[in-house]
Parts: C-alpha cells; sequence; structure tokens
C-alpha cells in the first residue's frame, strides 16, 4: 500500500511566498498603496488578479515573471525530499494543495527539475492571455466556513482520496505538510495512522498546539513538527522502508 504525501507550497516547498516575491519583477519592486490598500480579508485571490492586472500595465513581460519565479528558494532540504521523493513512486505519491496558481507553482517546479516528484497540483488555475497578462481564477466554491472563499483544502483532500478509492486504491497513510492557517482544515481531514507535519513557528503549529490544549477530538494524526525537510525525508523513508 503507498503512502500519500500532500505538500502546501508558499513558506513549505519554497521559503517564500510566490504572491509576493513576484511583486520583483515589476519596474519600481513594489506594489502602489492604492493597490496594496485594495486587498479584504478572505479575498486574497480577487485581490491577487488586480495585482497580476497590474504587472500587465506595466508592460511586464510573462518571460520576465517566469525567470523571477524561477529564481524562488527553496525550504532548507526540499530539494532532496522531491528527490527523494521521485526515486520512490512506486511507493508514494503526492499531491500539493495551494492557494497559489498552477503557474507560478509549474514554473517553479520546473526550474526545480523535481516536477517528476509531483502526480497533481491543485490551486487556483492561471494562464497567460492574449495580451500577455497572467489570469487567475478561483479554483472552486465550497461550504466550509473556515476557508477563504477560493479554496477549502479539507474539500480537495477528501475528494483526491474518494476518487482514489474508487479506482481501488487506498493509500496506508496520508503525510500532510504545511505552514498555513489554510492547512489546519485540512489537517482535520486526517485519522489515526497518518502524520501532520507543521513547520516549526508557523501558524499551522500554532493552531495545532492550541487545538489538542484544548481537547480537540477532530485532530487525530500523529504530529510531527519539521524545520528542516530533511527531518521529513528520514521519516518517510523510514516508514516505506
Ligand atoms: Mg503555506
Ligand atoms: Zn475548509
Amino acid at each position: 500500500m503507498k503512502t500519500l504525501v500532500v505538500f502546501d507550497f508558499d513558506h513549505t516547498i519554497v521559503d517564500e511566498n510566490s504572491d509576493t516575491w513576484v511583486i520583483r519583477c515589476t519596474p519600481d519592486q513594489k506594489l502602489p498603496d492604492w493597490l496594496e490598500k485594495s486587498y479584504q480579508r478572505g479575498r486574497w485571490t480577487e485581490y491577487m488578479g488586480r495585482v497580476l492586472t497590474y504587472i500587465g500595465d506595466q508592460s511586464v513581460r510573462p518571460e520576465h515573471m517566469r525567470a523571477v519565479m524561477e529564481s524562488i528558494p527553496f525550504t532548507d532540504g526540499m530539494t532532496e525530499l522531491l528527490t527523494f521523493i521521485s526515486e520512490n513512486k512506486k511507493h508514494i505519491d503526492c499531491i500539493i494543495i495551494s492557494d497559489s496558481n498552477t503557474l507560478f507553482i509549474d514554473w517553479a517546479l520546473q526550474a526545480s527539475g523535481l516536477k517528476s516528484a509531483v502526480d497533481d497540483v491543485f490551486s487556483n488555475p492561471a494562464n497567460i492571455d492574449a495580451r500577455g497578462y497572467v489570469s487567475l481564477r478561483c479554483f472552486h466554491a465550497h461550504a466550509c466556513k473556515e476557508c477563504p472563499v477560493n479554496l477549502c483544502k479539507r474539500r480537495v483532500l477528501r475528494d483526491f482520496t474518494e476518487n482514489r478509492a474508487k479506482d481501488g486504491l487506498r493509500y496506508e497513510r496520508i503525510c500532510y505538510i504545511g505552514d498555513g492557517g489554510n492547512d489546519f482544515c485540512p489537517v482535520k481531514e486526517l485519522t489515526e495512522g497518518d502524520i501532520a507535519m507543521p513547520r516549526k513557528g508557523f501558524t499551522l503549529e500554532k493552531l495545532l498546539r492550541k487545538g489538542i490544549s484544548e481537547g480537540s477530538n477532530e485532530l487525530r494524526a500523529k504530529i510531527m513538527p519539521w524545520t528542516s525537510a530533511k527531518e521529513i525525508l528520514q521519516e518517510l523513508r523510514a516508514l516505506i522502508e
């Protein structure tokens, strides 16, 4: 039976937020105040749509944006971890669920040469339109009250494992690797035998601590905080060997 590894992207696979990293491709390397102030809580994807339109208006070419995204740094040990996963596809399936977008993730993964580690990417769909602007859409609509309007990662994870189960594939365990507030909802989908891997010092770890201290019965997975992805690699190696 296989292990399913689920990754968040920003501050997990890469050590930055791709949506703020992209601002480096603008002529001033910053956004105007009026644009920054237009963000409304829970509506990040709409805001990013405006940011990408602004970037297009500055005559930034998509090739330049791509080069900037290819320079985004990976988190410590992540290259080694993704290499290990790509060499052990017989035992490991691997997906990314991210509130960034498909284009940024694809560019960063292609540049790393480790795209083969990843079976599927679930993120806001993005493409380059006829004007050379990046256009962005919301991933889906959902009924979860806890998550941003465009993405409930728990729903994505559940749909994914249910679809696999229909094909007769059940996972021995799920390892969920993330850092952010929107990774808390999917961690509640995990059960005994699964492992939640929150990045040490980040929001998800704090939410898990709080949930456990309050005696939440939704947190059933084992919790393994990490600083370097090399620690995840060690754990994964021990699990599949
Ligand atoms: Mg993140
Ligand atoms: Zn949710």
